[in-house]
């Protein structure tokens, strides 16, 4: 039997006549339609070219026909690779360099700026838009619905997803059949999804989180995604009443309990609501539950693993916390330098082993062995530590630490701090190189309205609560926080613009 994701997602259809897409204008696609849209635009891919293990580059707007074209490249045997729609074409041509897909399909409107870069690599150009047309489903329109799935190993490549570059350069994960189909089954046990369920899916798919954590999951438990284009608050409130569950990043919650529609009527028939992709506050798990009667299920992912741990479906789910490790997945605590596995309460880097992890980063063999110990445990970059009772907590990232004056400085213990105090919405806590200490403590905080907060009033507030070495040599106001479009804090950004602030 072919370990392809697309066998898996093919043994798990509920009948042809199933809804697996419906829009909000009222657009319908039926799991035997997803078999024949498929069936056309795989076709389509062998008529330009692409061949079992060809990268296929996808630059474009969600629709519904994105989804259709990413199982078509799984059919078709070949690696789908998708690219956020941010990307300038500059960028682009970076990505198209490293990858050398066969086939590259953009919107329409990027079509002149990326044709130069297709015919200096070779690659193939179609394009698909919003609204799922374009000169790759014009072509498959007038193909037959039937194409015989290209078998595959569960070790092949299904996808090279590369990372949001929140820390430096975007790396390229290589996926394997195994790794997504793994994950996303494991996930519909967890969440315990069903073919009675209806997610509102209103994030982007050429990130993990909308295309594994949320369509992955609905496919394999035979469920219907109710699509969107993009998260929009007053839109997402109008539609619950059509949907079960909604998978979302913490931006989204913030601005879902700042929405008046939010009530406990208008969710109390919602099934699961979970968030990821970046910290989720407490603050606002608590002011959702207050609102809804819903606690949030906050989990933990990354490209490079999709899903390593969940809160729990039945126990309980703990605000700032992102859960216990899922069924056949082992998470460590680790001593940075060493790997020596450390006890419970302490703070170290994570590392992760399992089905989930990935093969490697695409053509970095140097940078794949320094991520992974001898006894294949995958080190993510991500400090944290697990609780006694065997919950994980994510303290921050390895990369955002700060060493002042030769001490560490953990910033999200500095962040809790700050945010505590009258007047602050919240706060990012970043090194900044400083010529007598190496890296000076340097808080960016956001005000409330009408807060008087001084730079001297938080310094001053902080004084007796954190040992010197911790508190911050600035404190700087801004309006708010650079993010990215997955809620991702651009620390990077922070730092870039203040590295000569010390001189
Ligand atoms: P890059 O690796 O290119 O710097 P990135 O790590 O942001 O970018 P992703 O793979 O999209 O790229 O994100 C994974 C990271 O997101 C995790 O390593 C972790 O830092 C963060 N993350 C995901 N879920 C959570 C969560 N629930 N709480 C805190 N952080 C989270
Ligand atoms: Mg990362």
């Amino acid at each position: 039997m072919s370990g392809s994701l697309f066998a898996l997602v093919r043994a798990r259809i509920p009948s042809q006549g199933k809804t697996l897409i419906e829009t909000p204008a009222g657009e319908r696609i039926t799991y035997g339609d997803m078999l024949a849209r498929t069936g056309r635009l795989a076709n389509a891919l062998v008529q330009r070219g692409v061949k079992p293990g060809d990268r296929v580059a996808v630059q474009v707007e969600k629709s519904p026909e994105n989804l259709m074209l990413f199982l078509a490249v799984i059919r078709a045997g070949a690696v789908y690779l998708p690219l956020n729609t941010a990307y300038t074409a500059y960028e682009v041509e970076y990505f198209v360099g490293d990858a050398e897909p066969r086939l590259i399909v953009c919107d329409p409107s990027r079509r002149d700026a990326l044709a130069p870069i297709a015919e200096l690599r070779g690659a193939a150009l179609d394009t698909l838009d919003a609204n799922g047309r374009g000169s790759l489903p014009d072509l498959a329109a007038a193909l037959p619905d039937t194409f015989e799935d290209i078998a595959r190993a569960e070790s092949d490549l299904a996808c090279i997803l590369y990372t949001s570059g929140t820390t430096g350069r975007s790396k390229g994960a290589m996926l394997t059949h195994r790794n997504l189909g793994s994950n996303a089954d494991t996930l519909v046990g967890y969440w315990r999804f069903t073919e009675a369920d209806v997610l509102l899916h209103a994030l982007p798919i050429y990130h993990t989180h909308g295309l594994f954590t949320a369509a992955m999951t609905v496919m394999l438990a035979g469920g219907t995604m109710l699509w969107l284009p993009k998260f929009d608050a007053d839109q997402v409130i109008a539609l619950l009443p059509r949907v079960t569950t909604l998978m979302g990043v913490p931006t989204h919650y913030v601005r879902l309990v700042q929405h008046d529609g939010l009530t406990r009527e208008a969710t109390a028939h919602m099934r699961l609501f979970t968030s990821g992709s970046a910290p989720l506050l407490a603050e606002t798990h608590d002011q959702f539950r207050a609102k809804t009667g819903h606690a949030i299920l906050e989990r933990y992912g990354m490209t490079e693993t999709g899903m390593n741990t969940s809160n729990p479906y039945d126990g309980e789910r703990i605000a700032g916390t992102v859960g216990f490790p899922l069924p056949d997945i082992t998470v460590r605590v680790a001593n940075p330098g060493t790997g020596e596995a450390l006890p419970p309460g302490e703070v170290g880097v994570l590392e992760v082993k399992g089905p989930n992890v990935f093969a490697g980063y695409w053509r970095m063999p140097e940078k794949t062995k320094e991520e992974f110990r001898p006894d294949g445990f995958f080190i993510t970059g991500d400090v944290g530590m697990i609780d006694a009772r065997g919950y994980v907590h994510i303290v921050g990232r390895a990369k955002d630490l700060i060493i002042s004056g030769g001490f560490n400085v953990y910033p999200k213990e500095v962040e809790s701090e700050i945010d505590l105090l009258p007047g602050v919405v919240e706060s990012a806590v970043i090194g900044c190189p400083h010529p007598d200490f190496g890296e000076g403590v340097t808080a960016v905080v956001v005000k409330a309205q009408g807060a008087t907060l001084t730079e001297r009033d938080v310094i001053a507030a902080l004084e007796g609560r954190l040992a010197k070495f911790k508190l911050p040599k600035r404190v700087l106001f801004v309006d708010e926080l650079p993010r990215n479009t997955m809620g991702k804090l651009q620390k990077n950004l922070l730092r870039e613009e203040n590295k000569a602030l010390y001189g």
